[in-house]
């Protein structure tokens, strides 16, 4: 089945969508993007991931390019057009173009172009991945000061993945003045006798959508939370460790720069909170 996707009003076979070759997004990664993961047909979290694009797009004065109920009709369309079950929905919007390339942003009565397409993902809540639990790397942080916008500029992050993927580990953690800040594309935690550490939200990392709804839920399960920078050697030391995200839910990580963790296999408080966040993320699915 030829993929449908989404390009600024229009509902195409992929082959036949296209965005100028003068879009802010593709000449100065000038986009904002989401991605909403699809279980049991319905989408995960919608309104968060809205929320937050919303803010991203204030962030950047650019213009929103359609209402909130909008997006989730395009949202739902494109789901059912390419009949996903279990899968991810991602989202972009750009600046747009006005025909040339020019530092100076475009006059504001320049439409954004705004994209979707979905991607079927089946397996993607019982994955083995998640099963097995990653191993990660350190790196350092180099990426810009506002890491809470969700932008498109993700060449470091994938260069992390890729340094990762050389030292034979599934990711990476990015470490800024001694403190971890978070994954490439996720936000980080350890474990120390029951407690679950992760650092503040701030302009240094972004506010994950997955963040907020699994420090909820740990609470609601009594759970203990500290807020705080934390360093690489810390989370060696924890009894476990896992990461958060949109696309991979709760995902355990049993090893830290070639250090096991307890055991070495996913920890009971990450497999927990995977459990309750995939139960509940159903249970209020649109
Ligand atoms: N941090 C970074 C750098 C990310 O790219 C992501 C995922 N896009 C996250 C955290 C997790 O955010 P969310 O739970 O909203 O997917």
């Amino acid at each position: 089945m030829t993929r449908t996707v989404y390009v600024n009003g229009e509902y195409l076979p992929e082959g036949e969508a296209k965005v100028s070759i003068f879009d802010r997004g593709f000449l100065f990664a000038d986009a904002v993007y989401e991605v909403t993961s699809v279980l049991d047909g319905k989408l995960i979290d919608f309104e968060g991931h809205a929320v937050r694009l919303d803010r991203s797009l204030k962030e950047l004065d650019m213009a929103s390019p359609c209402s909130k109920e909008e997006l989730l009709e395009i949202h739902r369309k494109l789901v059912e057009l390419n009949g996903i079950e279990e899968g991810l929905v991602y989202l972009q919007v750009s600046r747009g173009s006005d025909g040339d390339r020019d530092f100076v942003f475009p006059s504001e009565d320049t439409p954004p172009s705004l994209v979707l397409f979905t991607q079927n993902k089946p397996g993607l809540a019982d994955s083995p991945a998640a099963a097995k639990g990653a191993k990660i790397i350190s790196i350092e942080d180099i990426r810009w000061g506002r890491r809470d916008i969700k932008t498109v500029q993700l060449l470091y992050p994938s260069m992390g993945k890729m340094m990762a993927k050389k030292a034979g580990c599934d990711d990476a953690w990015l470490i800024e003045d001694g403190y971890v800040t978070e994954g490439t594309s996720n936000n980080a935690y350890y474990v120390k006798n029951g407690k679950i550490v992760t650092r503040p939200l701030s302009n240094d990392i972004l506010h994950g959508i997955t963040r907020a709804a699994v420090l909820r839920l740990a609470e609601e399960a009594q759970m203990e939370i500290e807020e705080r920078l934390f360093t690489i050697d810390e989370a060696k030391a924890a009894d476990e460790a896992f990461t958060t995200s949109a696309s991979a839910f709760v995902m355990p990580v049993v090893e830290i720069d070639g250090v096991a963790l307890g055991d070495g296999t996913p920890g009971p408080i990450a497999k927990r909170l995977r459990e309750i966040y995939l139960e509940e993320s159903r249970k209020k699915a649109v």
